[in-house]
């Protein structure tokens, strides 16, 4: 039996794992990752289709390239707290451009944050420093102003318009639904980083470094095992000597088994956390009604096979300003190609969905990028459109409106997409919560 204080990780999508490769490389834990799907990666893997690497979710795109907090966990040296998955073939590989836009039916792409300017008037280029210098690294406070009306009063309609449709593909929220300092955080984080990259191998290139790496140090992963209850660790006899005593049922079985744990870093989001916590444990004030008040964002996202004739070839993310729905596309492709058939492509759309009728907002997205794309009846073949909602969502708190990750009890932390840092999206926001996370919890750990 180890000797070590036990960490237990809940939920392996791309939080909870690279929180426990941070625990596991420390030698000093005993880790283990419990997901109640049969595989691991979450929300940020992917299924084979023919030959596409289908997504879970993400769109194998790492938002800030490999200047972002995602990469410099990932790929940091461990001397500066990354975890060093370069040693385990983790890559990212830059997009062909910065940005694109398909405006009335002609692409424009851009080798960087510059290349876009010319698009835009004369007024937005002499307004762009100054959202760039802007001070937003914190939330402007009781703020009144949401981020459309903010970026209405200093740039064209055309500009708000565009960048407007980056957050319609990127978080699924438009600028109105967003605190004006999360908008300015946001685009000062797009444009400040790299361009976005895909990883090699897809989102699932990273979950597989992030496996071995764990492997590695000794932790394990068991799939298929959901976490019901949290409980005091004198709950249950084996368990005493634990801070807490955790529930477990394995899929299709019957009786759950108790686990001992110092330590909990929960990555399936607030709601989950809170039903299977015991009323043993105080929450901190005012968090149940914060969650229970916090609505998790929806999205749709079509895949198309593409064959290579197709006229347009980067990989640049391609913003569809005005359309009714959709934000944009992606074709990963053109970086890696290993995400489709060879001679093939592949491209993700993403749309908001300000209507619940999840039918009825397919079909206005289909409507959308077809009138958008020109080439898209003759090039290309729908594979598959996901609805993202309810327990996997696009995003487990909307962008501006993050959840705690510390939610009052000792020895408990929160990671994922429900706690970002502010302005950082997707996965870079789950990575710049990270680092805090595992302190705490090794702090708690090594307390006892
Ligand atoms: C359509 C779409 C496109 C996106 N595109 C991108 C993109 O290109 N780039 C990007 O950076 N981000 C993107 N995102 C966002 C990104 O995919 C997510 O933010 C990220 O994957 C969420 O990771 P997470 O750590 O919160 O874990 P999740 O992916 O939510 O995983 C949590 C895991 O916990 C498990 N779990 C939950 N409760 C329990 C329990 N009680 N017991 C055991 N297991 C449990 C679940 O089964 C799940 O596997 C996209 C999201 C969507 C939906």
């Amino acid at each position: 039996m180890s000797e070590k204080p036990k960490a237990v990780v809940i939920g392996a999508g791309v939080g909870g794992l690279a929180s426990a490769a941070c625990l596991a490389q420390t030698q000093k834990y005993d880790v283990t990752v419990y997901d109640r799907m049969s595989f691991a990666g979450g929300r940020f893997t992917q299924h084979d289709h023919d030959g596409f690497q289908i997504p879970t979710g993400a769109v194998h795109m790492i938002p800030h390239g490999r200047k972002g907090p995602f990469a410099k966990l990932l790929l940091g040296k461990k001397i500066s707290g990354g975890l060093d998955l370069g040693r385990h073939g983790v890559e990212f590989l830059p997009t062909t451009k910065f940005a694109c836009r398909m405006k009335d039916g002609k692409l424009q792409e851009a080798n960087s944050v510059y290349g876009i300017l010319p698009w835009f008037s004369v007024r937005d280029t002499l307004n762009l420093p100054r959202l760039l210098l802007k001070r937003a690294n914190h939330p402007w406070g009781d703020e009144t102003e949401d981020g459309r009306t903010w970026m209405s009063k200093r740039f064209s309609e055309e500009f708000v318009d565009f960048a407007d449709a980056f957050a319609n593909f990127a978080i699924s929220l438009r600028f109105d639904q967003m605190p004006a300092s999360t908008v300015v955080k946001m685009l000062q984080n797009s444009f400040w980083s790299d361009r976005p990259a895909v990883p090699k191998g897809g989102c699932k290139g990273v979950i597989n470094g992030l496996r071995a790496d764990l492997r590695e140090n000794g932790a394990r992963v068991k799939l298929s095992n959901e976490v019901t209850e949290i409980l005091p660790g004198d709950a249950e006899e084996s368990t005493k000597g634990n801070r807490f005593c955790i529930g477990v049922r394995r899929r299709g079985r019957q009786e759950g088994i108790w686990v001992g744990a110092d330590s909990i870093i929960h990555n399936g989001g607030h709601p989950n956390l809170l039903a299977a916590l015991s009323d043993d444990f105080e929450v901190a004030a005012g968090v149940r009604e914060q969650v229970r008040n916090t609505q998790a964002v929806g999205g749709i996202g079509f895949v198309f096979a593409l064959d290579d004739d197709i006229p347009h070839r980067s990989s640049g993310v391609t913003m569809l300003p005005n359309l009714e729905r959709v934000g944009g596309y992606v074709l990963p492709t053109f970086s890696e190609p290993s995400l489709a058939p060879e001679g093939k492509h592949m491209m993700i759309t993403h749309q908001h969905v300000p209507d619940p009728s999840v039918k009825s907002e397919i079909d206005k997205g289909r409507e959308d990028l077809h009138d958008a794309i020109p080439w898209l009846a003759d090039h290309g073949e729908e594979l598959c459109v996901h609805t993202y909602h309810r327990n996997w969502p696009c995003n487990r708190a909307p962008q501006g409106a993050e959840l705690p990750s510390d939610i009052g009890v000792e020895g408990v932390r929160l990671v994922g997409d429900g706690v970002k840092g502010h302005g950082w999206m997707m996965v870079e926001g789950i990575a710049a919560n990270v680092p805090e996370a595992v302190a705490s919890v090794s702090g708690a750990m090594d307390a006892r």
